[in-house]
């Protein structure tokens, strides 16, 4: 090929990473379902296998069709390679296990995924890793948070459950004076198209693929992109021992998927800004989180370190637990599911859904209130999202009242 520029993200969804030669010319590279390779003989096999000559052996080691989507999404973040794996979760532990041993310490965000919280104060604990989880917004703090054992930082932003942002540059810069951390930062709620993480910094990037990236909510997977040499230890380690590999059929879908991120993000993004005006305005809502919103702690990263505010919106019901049930019980369109970053609108009410096991004064201490809401803004035309909002909640009003003086427990058992 003739040299030419580098090529925008919006090409890159379609065509980053090497593009397999398809001996048969296939526009769309192939699903290589295959457990196994054979080898032409046993000298191929050996040296295959003492990593003397490239080729794929098995495909928990690696796939032709799993490889495809690595390297476009490691060229989407800028990144020098990457490494894909059965669920977000499963990238989340194996980008940061590899890199840790008995006696070491790990800086997390105050803010982070549930399962990525329970994987670090829980599964760490137990084998002698400790976790400081810091408000990473607070550079002082986030600066005395470091200890001679320090070894990661691992961060969100936006994060759940109130959009929390934290400065990318800022955290990158105080991860620079210590030069054996890894910076890892999980970019699920941004994508690439919106936040690169690597450019402040970031030493490896993961994704839940599960959300925006794939984007069509029929696959659970994860990504991982870094340097070369991470990603080679990670294979070589985490992902080849533990085993939580992408499945080929799933890389296939997700690569589909890509091709029309940018479109996506677009028109999730526009979406979301409009459904944020109207939701601000809307009398049964007490307040929104939103990083478009020009009130929200953070807002000026937008235009710097993120190209727009993204498209999952969080906000607090005047009416508490039980108006929460009721709007999402009223709602015909949006559907009332967990995840993010489908077509579809979904909407989910932490307090009677993800978080209901904690008590009501846990959940308080999680910034979790009886009244929040989240939904992540789908494809579909806008008008008709408000629309549906704006019906659910216009019935709200008459059971705002009648909730009104009943303590949260009792609201509970309704
Ligand atoms: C969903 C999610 C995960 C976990 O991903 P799975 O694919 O469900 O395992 C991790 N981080 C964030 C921010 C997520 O939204």
């Amino acid at each position: 090929m003739k040299a030419m520029k580098p090529l925008h993200l919006e090409s890159l969804v379609i065509h980053g990473g090497d593009a397999q030669q398809d001996p048969h010319g296939a526009l769309v590279s192939p699903l290589y379902q295959t457990s196994t390779f054979v080898f032409p003989d046993a000298e191929t096999g050996g040296r295959r296998f003492a990593g003397e000559e490239a080729g794929y052996i098995y495909s928990r080691l690696g796939n032709p069709t799993v490889n495809l989507l690595e390297q476009r999404v490691a060229a989407l973040e800028g990144m020098e390679a990457g490494a894909a794996a059965a669920t977000g979760m499963g990238a989340v532990a194996a980008a940061t296990m590899a890199f840790l041993k008995a006696g070491d310490h790990v800086i997390a965000s105050d803010c982070i995924y549930g399962c990525s919280f329970a994987l670090f104060s829980h599964l760490f604990e137990r084998f002698g890793v400790k976790v400081s989880f810091v408000d990473l917004s607070d550079s002082k703090a986030f600066a005395a948070a470091f200890r001679a054992n320090t070894k990661l930082v691992f961060l969100e932003t936006p994060a759940n459950p109130h959009l929390k942002l934290i400065d990318l540059s800022s955290v990158g810069e105080i991860c620079a004076r210590h030069p054996d951390v890894r910076l890892i930062v999980d970019n699920t709620f941004m994508t690439p198209l919106l936040q690169r993480p690597g450019d402040f910094g970031a030493h490896l990037v993961v994704h839940s693929a599960t959300k925006y990236l794939n984007g069509h909510g029929d696959v659970v997977a994860g990504v991982i992109t870094g340097s070369q040499e991470d990603i080679h230890l990670i294979k070589m380690t985490t992902l080849k021992d533990m085993g939580a590999t992408m499945s080929p059929h799933d890389a296939w879908l997700i690569t589909r998927g890509l091709k029309t991120l940018a479109l996506r993000m677009q028109r999730h993004c526009e979406s979301a800004t409009v459904v944020a005006d109207f939701l601000v305005k809307h009398p049964a809502i007490e307040k929104v989180y939103f990083p478009g919103l020009n009130d929200h702690p953070g807002h000026e990263l937008i235009g710097t370190q993120m190209k727009s505010a993204g498209a999952v919106i969080a906000f607090e019901l005047r009416g508490g637990y039980q108006a929460g049930v009721q709007l999402l019980n009223r709602l015909n369109m949006i559907r009332v599911a967990v995840s993010l970053g489908d077509a579809e609108s979904l909407i989910q009410h932490p307090a009677s859904m993800t978080h209901s096991p904690l008590t009501p004064e846990a959940r308080e201490q999680a910034g979790i209130t009886d009244g929040l809401i989240r939904i992540s803004v789908g494809l579909e035309q806008v008008d008709d999202i408000i629309a549906d909002l704006s019906q659910s909640l216009s019935q709200l009003k008459h059971s705002t009242a009648s909730a009104n003086g009943a303590s949260v427990s009792e609201v509970a058992q309704v």
